[in-house]
């Protein structure tokens, strides 16, 4: 097999760490198998650099920032290759360039368009490990440029597609994905398998483990993902790939918790066709991300809308509504709220699923501020002080513990 491998920050955070990640690549070797690893800067060394560039100016020239922040990475694959070749492990590293990815010249957040894999193949060819420093690429004109923070993650799947690979396995910490956070719930499961349209859902699980854009980018080139962890890698991870590679589906696979979540309620709005368009058309100018929306119709033939808005948006929400002001009686905020969401892909085929969640939080008389469904997901609007009950009880309800 030819296997992609990523290690993360914390994975490569030491030189020991280095040394152990050498050893995960020594025995996938011994295997029998080709391996191209994809290496981050060690854990809180591209922070530094962005120190560094600071202490002399607030916005620092673009591109050169993309020199600075691409050399953390590129230490770290010399180091791992020197290790490896240490121990009789013939390897090689490459930096973005010589890996062939090209990007556009969006520098400090640019966008992989082609990658020639042959230096690549020719060294797997000649025996060697590859190892490349992540988040990391070059324009057409030759200037290096960097992917975005967590933009190994991109390297490494963009990788794993265009070279065809069996497996991309991402090494983090965290040995998986679980049913939900095993911080608020103990008794969450790790999963084996999950689809990639569940994880993308249960983005704050898998948030510390893989950034979304690369759960996207599996998805497109159909990638098989896989989570585990660098400090325990006898522990399988969790699979994450096409739901027809599921068989046995079931019905939910996780449950989600996002506490930075404000509900914002407009209230006595008249009603008149165009108005939601005229608010929601504002805040998506000054781009607001809205997600849920629910709009009513009071007795007295005025709208009530209520949405919510991620936390970090607030500031910028209130600047717009205040421009709507004088077409509603009343505009509030509620940031003690928090979003707690089902997913699972067996809920396309299932009846009642979400009656259960509802009967769940109600046998803990948690009150249901705004519900929203998708063909596999279930969220719930509730007061942020019941969010943990909330996920520990849809959590047994769901029977995720057994
Ligand atoms: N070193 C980069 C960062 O910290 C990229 C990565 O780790 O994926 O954002
Ligand atoms: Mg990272």
């Amino acid at each position: 097999m030819l296997k992609v491998l990523k290690f993360g920050g914390t994975s490569v955070g030491t030189l020991d760490r280095i040394q152990n990640v050498a050893q995960i690549i020594k025995k996938i070797k011994d295997e029998g198998h080709d391996v191209i690893a994809i290496v981050s800067a060690m854990s809180g060394e591209t922070n530094k650099l962005i120190e560094y560039a600071e202490t002399y100016t607030k916005v620092p020239v673009a591109h050169e920032m993309d020199m600075l922040l691409s050399s953390g990475e590129r230490v770290t694959s010399a180091l791992l290759s020197i290790a490896l070749n240490a121990i009789g492990y013939p390897a090689t590293s490459m930096s973005g360039r010589e890996a062939g990815i090209v990007t556009d010249a969006s520098f400090m957040k640019a966008r992989i368009q082609s990658i020639d894999t042959t230096n690549m193949k020719n060294a797997i060819k000649a025996g060697k490990v590859v190892i490349v420093a992540g988040f990391q690429g070059v324009t057409e004109q030759n200037r290096v440029t960097t992917l975005g923070r967590g933009g190994s993650d991109l390297t490494a799947v963009a990788i794993a597609g265009a070279i065809e690979a069996d497996v991309c396995e991402i090494y983090t910490d965290v040995d998986g994905i679980y049913t939900t956070d095993p911080r608020i719930e103990p008794k969450a499961k790790k999963l084996e398998k999950i689809s990639y349209d569940e994880m993308l859902e249960l983005a704050s699980l898998g948030a510390k483990v893989l950034q979304n854009r690369s759960v996207e980018m599996a998805k497109k080139l159909n990638v098989n993902l896989v989570s585990r962890s660098s400090f325990t890698p006898e522990v399988e991870g969790t699979l994450i790939t096409k739901e027809e590679n599921i068989m046995e589906k079931p019905l939910v696979s996780g449950i989600a918790l996002d506490k930075n979540q404000v509900r914002v309620g407009m209230y006595g709005v008249t009603d008149k066709p165009g108005i939601a368009a005229t608010i929601f058309t504002a805040l998506a100018n000054a781009n607001i991300n809205v997600d849920m929306i629910v709009q009513t119709v009071g007795v007295d033939g005025k709208t009530d809308l209520d949405f919510t808005i991620p936390t970090t948006d607030l500031e910028a929400c209130k600047t717009v509504m205040n421009t709507f002001a004088q077409q509603a009686r009343n505009i509030d905020y509620n940031d003690s709220i928090c979003k707690v969401s089902v997913v699972g892909v067996g809920m396309k085929s299932h009846t009642g699923v979400a009656s259960k969640a509802f009967t769940a939080l109600a046998k803990e008389n948690i009150n249901i501020r705004i519900i929203s469904t998708s063909e596999i997901k279930i969220s719930m609007i509730v007061e942020e002080k019941y969010a943990e009950l909330a996920v520990r009880s849809l959590h047994e309800a769901y029977d995720l513990d057994k």
